[in-house]
């Protein structure tokens, strides 16, 4: 068996199985072994009954106590028990499993390991695994298994039986890295860590074997954007850009003064559209520091002078509000420019009919997704490309416009506050532009972290607000085991909530797995007033701007990286309005209070991410993904800055031939994508 041996090789994986991982991007059984978990269930000793916190999966020993109960209709069976022990007794509830009555009856000791959840405000264990009697839990207290993401129809214990398999076949291979770098970082060996990861025994293996493997994807992706910039260097172009007395008159036009930062900012801008090298610029600023006026200033100057421009952003949902928007303005500023809208949920006609516009270039600034950079796009004379939040481009897309015609101008803004040093090495050689001042109008968002005890009084404040003629963002606790999970608790949520306020009150909600219309008329309608408060898991997160929203109300916030809760955070504040953050946790810990703390005390994103760096250490991997910037499999940027640094050093003394193997990997990566 090798890498390259197809999956269906394996024991017990058939036709049907094969197709499920093909699904996943499985195909072989290179595929598979790079196929790592996404968390790990760690069976931790038991915890008493009144300990049980709320949000997390625990593990209670207890007697059985009282009667087996089956209730519920046919579709949804519930059947719940009470579990008591010295300090006191939980709920216990399994969905679909009548059964267990039977089971279970015989009473006796019991360990259930399940997550502790709130309902109608008391502790409830849901759906929790079962070892019974207790003595089971023994054989596997202290060990770690395996989480894989997964598709509908493939269990966990497929893909971990699959690759046991995988792992077990495969001829051990001869360790790609040169000793010296291997020691000098204190990296594991490679079939080590490979092993280590989906199988670590404890806490210790995994961390040494997640280092090594973060340490390669990096540093593959650091070769590759090395690679790349030797190759191609800043290429020229024909365009012939000049500063438009327009653009000056729009800016004057504006409601408000640009911040000097801003000005600044455009300035930069201005001086590269000029030149006739290709313009490659990041501007960093932070949540609602204006980085779309200055995308604007950039899409109208290329107009002026004749071109195409294009903005891309990284969700439909903020591609349509960037498209409406600017149209408007457009229309309010008598801006002769068409603007066209392209996103992959379009119907083939209306693509059609945006591809003829930008083809024949009737429409000048064009707004859409992903969508805009595909094969069937042809543009009369694109000169820029902006890219909105952390979108990335590859050298596929590269390839796509060289073949399109020319290396436009790219311009790639991002909300992600990454320090210096990480930015020269992730963003290669991007130019770096910083807007590091608000508008002045705003007034700082006030920010209180609370335990659930504080719910009624939050929705109270809510109603307040609303009443007042403002809006509200709730976001519901993630679901990680399931997103059938995930979108029942965001309905559960809302028309609790709903409830709660009263019919005057409008709740909408919004999940991942709407489809895509509904998405976009629940976002359009909340945009417009219709709805008063939104539900939602963090499908908004990224971007969305509805200044007449003055709360956010984060449950569950614990779970949640800083960073991530920043940009949520962000979604405030973005108007005239005092606006509040109310950050919910179900955890009385107290590293969980100190962290949120650093929120609570901060609304600057650079400090914040820097802040919740120092307390967390490097001891602390699980769970949390610190920034989701550039997704990687692994490697997060900021909670493995070190890491990154280590692997950009190594990358510049490793020769051309001890970094071949590195190839081999950026394939696996997902990530084989490099800025411009
Ligand atoms: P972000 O940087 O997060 O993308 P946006 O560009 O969406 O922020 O701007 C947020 C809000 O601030 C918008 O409503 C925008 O009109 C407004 N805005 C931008 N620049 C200024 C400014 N200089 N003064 C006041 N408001 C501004
Ligand atoms: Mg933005």
């Amino acid at each position: 068996m090798t890498e390259y041996t197809p999956i269906h090789e394996l024991k017990g994986i058939g036709e049907k199985t094969e197709k499920l991982f093909w699904k996943l991007g499985i195909r072989t059984v290179g595929d598979l072994i790079r196929y790592y978990p996404r968390a790990y269930d760690i069976y931790e000793e038991a915890v008493p009954i009144s300990e049980a916190e709320e949000g997390r999966v625990q593990t209670v020993t207890g007697a059985i106590y009282g009667k087996v109960q089956v209730s519920g209709n046919r579709a949804m069976q519930v059947t719940s028990l009470y579990v008591k022990d010295l300090t006191g007794t939980l709920k216990v509830i399994w969905f679909r499993m009548p059964f267990l009555r039977t089971t279970l009856s015989r009473g006796g000791v019991i360990t259930l390991r399940g997550m502790i959840v709130r309902r109608r405000d008391v502790l409830v264990m849901e759906h929790p695994e079962i070892f019974y009697p207790s003595g089971k839990y023994e054989e596997k207290r202290g060990t770690m298994q395996p989480v894989y993401p997964l598709t509908s129809g493939l269990s966990n214990n497929t893909v971990m039986k699959a690759v046991k398999q995988a792992l077990e076949s495969l001829p051990l291979e001869r360790e790609p890295l040169p000793e010296h770098i291997r020691l000098k970082y204190h990296l594991a060996e490679y079939n080590y860590a490979l092993r280590g990861i989906h199988f670590p025994e404890d806490k210790e293996v995994f961390c040494h074997a997640r280092k090594r493997l973060v340490f390669d994807e990096f540093a593959a992706f650091i070769y590759s954007l090395r690679k790349l910039k030797e190759e191609s260097g800043r290429s020229e172009n024909r365009f012939r850009i000049s500063p438009s007395g327009e653009v000056e008159r729009f800016i004057k036009e504006l409601p408000y003064e640009l911040t000097e930062a801003q000005k600044r900012v455009w300035r930069e801008i201005e001086a590269d559209l000029k030149k006739n090298l290709s313009m490659s610029r990041l501007v960093q600023g932070d949540v609602g520091s204006g980085k779309t006026v200055i995308a604007l200033l950039a899409l109208l100057t290329v107009a002026y002078s004749g071109y195409q421009g294009a903005l891309m952003a990284p969700t439909e949902v903020l591609a349509k509000q960037h498209y409406e928007s600017i149209t408007k303005l457009l229309e309010e500023h008598r801006i002769p420019f068409q603007t066209a809208l392209l996103t992959g949920s379009m119907t083939a006609k209306e693509k059609r009919e945006a591809y003829r516009r930008i083809q024949g270039g009737e429409a000048q600034i064009i707004i859409g997704t992903h969508a805009l950079i595909q094969e069937k796009v042809a543009y009369q004379d694109l000169a820029l490309v902006v890219t909105d939040e952390q979108h990335r481009f590859g050298v596929r897309q590269r390839e796509i416009f060289a073949e399109k015609g020319e290396m436009p101008h790219v311009l790639v803004m991002s909300a992600t506050p990454i320090p210096r040093t990480l930015a020269i090495i992730l963003y290669g050689d991007l130019d770096i532009s910083v807007i590091d001042e608000l508008p002045s109008n705003r007034l700082p968002i006030k920010n209180c972290v609370v335990d659930t005890g504080y719910r009624p009084t939050a929705y109270r404040f809510i109603k307040n607000q609303i009443e007042e003629g403002r809006q509200c963002y709730i976001i519901c606790p993630m679901v990680e085991e399931s997103e059938h999970l995930e979108v029942e608790n965001v309905t559960d949520y809302s028309a609790m909530l709903q409830e709660e306020l009263g019919n005057k009150i409008v709740v909408g909600c919004l999940h991942g797995k709407m489809k895509q219309e509904q998405k976009d008329r629940i976002m359009e309608d909340f945009g417009e007033g219709k709805i008063d408060v939104l539900v939602s898991t963090t499908v908004i997160e990224v971007g969305i701007n509805v200044p007449n929203a003055t709360v956010m109300m984060v449950e569950n916030a614990e779970r949640f990286g800083l960073a991530q809760l920043h940009q949520l955070r962000g979604r405030v504040g973005r108007g005239k309005y005092q606006s509040y953050c109310i950050f919910m946790t179900g955890s009385k810990a107290k590293d969980t209070k100190e962290r949120l703390d650093i929120l609570n005390k901060s609304n600057d994103g650079f400090k914040i991410a820097s802040e919740d760096l120092k307390q967390r250490g490097p001891g602390d991997l699980f769970g949390i993904r610190q920034s989701g910037l550039m997704n990687f499999r692994l490697g997060d940027v900021f909670q493995d800055a070190a890491v990154l640094q280590m692997a950009s050093e190594a990358v510049s003394v490793l020769s051309k031939k001890e970094c071949e193997w590195l190839k081999k990997l950026e394939n696996h990566t997902g990530n084989s994508s490099v800025i411009l």
